[in-house]
């Protein structure tokens, strides 16, 4: 997330998600809140949310919220919750899919209550494999004519957005294209994030992952695609040895080595408190490290991949750094300095 000239300056490095409810309208294959019961509490009022989130984010030493859902438009009372957020000197990222910022109206009633960036998802520059994934149909348009309202305003005035990809085994062969197509959009960045299938996932979206050496040669070339357009592309879910050469565009080895991340979300009708933690998944229990790992000269500076992985295909087929390589990387880069 960035900071722009007329936002709140993010303090320490890092952030909060937070989700007031789960409620969605639309229904992601993959979506990994799919296990949880989301029948909705009544939610909390955007003052108690706005209150925890701002003692959070103290207590983490961060100034940046995420906020995300379920849908967080369809949370009544997320105009209020923004403008308290803004007023605890937050900087305000809200994660949706963009189908309600087809409406001109919500999307100017959420830059009013000071919403500085937003993270909406596009499952594919193609409709219909779009429509597939959300199982709605009309949500591929309604999610570009959301992004093209967020690129209009844009244009005339300082607004974060980030384009997120869930690259699955039915989709990663168009990252090239996709990248293209989202380059359009002119945001400020593209991530390309690999599927996630939790511990607690239903056991059938493991038939979902592919293989980080499918996945690479794609994701590297839509890399290019974006340095051509001249649109910074990031990858996160994937170890940074699968994209040797490109390792700085791994978000999980910044999320790794430098960020906080944390926050709480709603936690449906489970019988427990309204809210459970949000936890860095990079450093809890869903990761894991492989055996070929054990030789690799960074495995303390990765956080490796998630535990489903192995799930699914068993050890992965890994490029561990060696100690020789990183030395004569470094000299390389003396050189050229
Ligand atoms: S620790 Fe493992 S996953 Fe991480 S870069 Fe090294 S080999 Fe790859």
């Amino acid at each position: 997330m960035r900071s722009d000239s007329n936002t709140t300056p993010v303090s320490g490095p890092g952030f909060l998600v937070i989700s007031p409810s789960l409620d969605c309208n639309n229904a992601c294959i993959f979506c990994y809140d799919n296990y949880r019961v989301k029948g909705s509490r009544p939610a909390a009022s955007a003052q108690e949310i706005a209150a925890d989130a701002a003692r959070m984010a103290a207590r983490m030493g961060v100034g940046a919220v995420a906020v995300s859902g379920g849908e967080p438009l369809l949370y009544a009372e997320l105009e209020q919750l923004t403008r308290l957020l803004k007023a605890a000197g937050l900087f305000v990222c809200v994660m949706t899919n963009g189908r309600l910022l087809a409406r001109a109206q919500r999307l100017e009633r959420l830059l009013e209550a000071g919403v500085d960036h937003f993270h909406i998802p596009l499952h594919s520059d193609d409709q219909a494999a779009h429509d597939a994934v959300t199982g709605v149909a009309g949500s591929f348009a309604q999610t570009v004519a959301g992004l093209a309202n967020v690129a209009e305003v844009r244009a005339r005035r300082p607004l974060g957005l980030t384009v997120v990809h869930v690259m699955h085994r039915r989709n990663y062969r168009r990252l090239p294209e996709l990248v293209d197509f989202v380059a359009g959009f002119a945001p400020d960045h593209a991530l390309l994030s690999h599927c996630i299938v939790e511990v607690q996932s239903p056991r059938e979206h493991l038939a979902l992952l592919a293989r980080f050496e499918d996945i690479a040669p794609f994701v590297a070339q839509a890399h290019r695609v974006g340095q051509a357009r001249g649109l910074p592309v990031y990858v996160e879910n994937v170890p940074p040895c699968m994209m040797r050469g490109r390792e700085a565009i791994c978000v999980d080895f910044h999320k790794f080595n430098r960020l906080a991340v944390g926050g709480f979300k709603a936690a449906g009708e489970r019988g427990e408190g309204g809210f459970e933690p949000f936890e860095q998944s990079i450093k809890s229990g869903q990761r894991t490290h492989a055996d070929q790992c054990r030789r690799c000269a960074i495995q303390d500076f990765c956080g490796g991949f998630y535990r489903s992985y192995i799930e699914a295909m068993g050890q992965p087929d890994l490029e561990p750094y060696s100690v020789q390589e990183l030395r004569s990387r470094q000299a390389a880069a003396r050189q050229t300095s």
